[in-house]
């Protein structure tokens, strides 16, 4: 990216897997393969997404977490200390959804990389810079229950160290900016101030890649659009945690704008960051105009220098089908190519 790139467009993590990989437009979905026929085809969707990105005009692109069911588990998947078969019943985020979870039994341990092979494929194949997502530690806790440290913020503590290990593999392929998805903070705030971002800076300790975090109000799934239907007009949830962010050694924070009821003006509390702005609305199937992403970029001008400004998407777009994510893809890239002209 050339710096003088105004409104540098990027994505907030997953994109919707191919049908001949997995299930399409399900956040859970088995795969179609197995074995080496598996890694085979998820390596050729990290390609192909490459490749629509760059059409679309992203200037900072990801693989889009082809190679995971789901952004949380398939960290997990590889941590030693976790009893899969042990399933606890936990309310997560805060009891909006009740599902069974795994149990950690032990002390976590991360005895091999986790995503260095798909990390390598996206530095081999993208032309620009590149990002890698990863689940942050709050977000983590909230979606594992704990037989072993007792204390919340311990647990968190214990993945922020693997997580931070395997950033550091993630740095030395090659991989430019290193984001930390933490939906959790936007329900624990108390927590955040507390241990949250302790846990999220230890994660992203040493580091010399970008480091960003991602909040968001989670992907387009019925228990979310159900529980935003219970914040009212004016959702402030930022406004507890953002003084905080701007306090950590964290360099971007990701951000839902874009058809939410989140008061633009709250960016104002992170005067010190690169702000990554949702302008792609990933709850619905309709595709944005140029125009309509532009108008969230330009609302986001007024509070934030237009130097600090990144076009991102709200969130993942795992669950939309696949010729939705293109489309927003590129609107994303048309919004930001329409303000730059201005
Ligand atoms: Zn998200």
């Amino acid at each position: 990216m050339a710096p003088e790139t105004l409104f540098p467009t990027t994505i907030a993590g997953s994109l919707p897997k191919p049908f001949w990989l997995a299930e399409p437009e399900k956040l859970w979905p088995d795969w179609r393969l197995d074995g080496d026929q598996r890694t085979q085809a998820q390596d050729d969707a990290t390609l192909l997404w490459i490749k629509e990105q760059e059409d679309a005009g992203i200037d900072i692109v990801a693989e889009g977490e082809q190679s995971r069911t789901h952004f949380v588990h398939g960290f997990l998947e590889h941590v030693e200390g976790i009893d899969w078969a042990l399933k606890t019943k936990m309310g997560i985020r805060d009891n909006r959804y009740v599902v069974d979870v795994p149990t950690v039994t032990a002390a976590v341990t991360r005895p091999r990389s986790v995503h260095g092979r798909e990390a390598r494929t996206l530095r081999a194949h993208a032309k620009g810079r590149v990002k890698f997502t990863m689940p942050g530690p709050m977000t983590i806790c909230d979606t594992i229950a704990d037989a072993h440290y007792g204390r919340r913020g311990d647990m968190a503590m214990a993945f922020a160290e693997l997580l931070n290990a395997e950033a550091r593999e993630l740095e030395a392929i090659g991989i430019d900016v290193i984001q930390f998805d933490e939906p959790a903070f936007n329900v624990f705030a108390d927590d955040v101030r507390d241990w949250g971002v302790a846990a999220l800076e230890r994660a992203a300790q040493g580091l010399t890649a970008q480091t960003a975090v991602h909040i968001c109000y989670g992907y387009g799934i019925e228990a979310n659009i159900n529980w935003k239907k219970t914040l009212g007009e004016s959702w402030r949830q930022y406004e507890a945690i953002f003084p905080a962010l701007n306090a950590s050694r964290i360099g971007q924070v990701s951000l839902e704008c874009a058809g939410s009821h989140v008061p633009m003006d709250l960016i104002g509390l992170l005067p010190d960051k690169q702000i990554l702005v949702g302008a792609i609305d990933v709850a619905t199937s309709r595709i944005e105009t140029p125009e309509e992403v532009a108008t969230t970029l330009r609302e986001a001008m007024r509070h934030a220098d237009p130097l600090r400004i990144q076009a991102c998407t709200n969130c993942g777009m795992a669950p939309l089908a696949r010729s939705v994510a293109v489309g927003k893809l590129r609107a994303l890239g048309a919004g930001a190519r329409l303000l730059r002209g201005e």
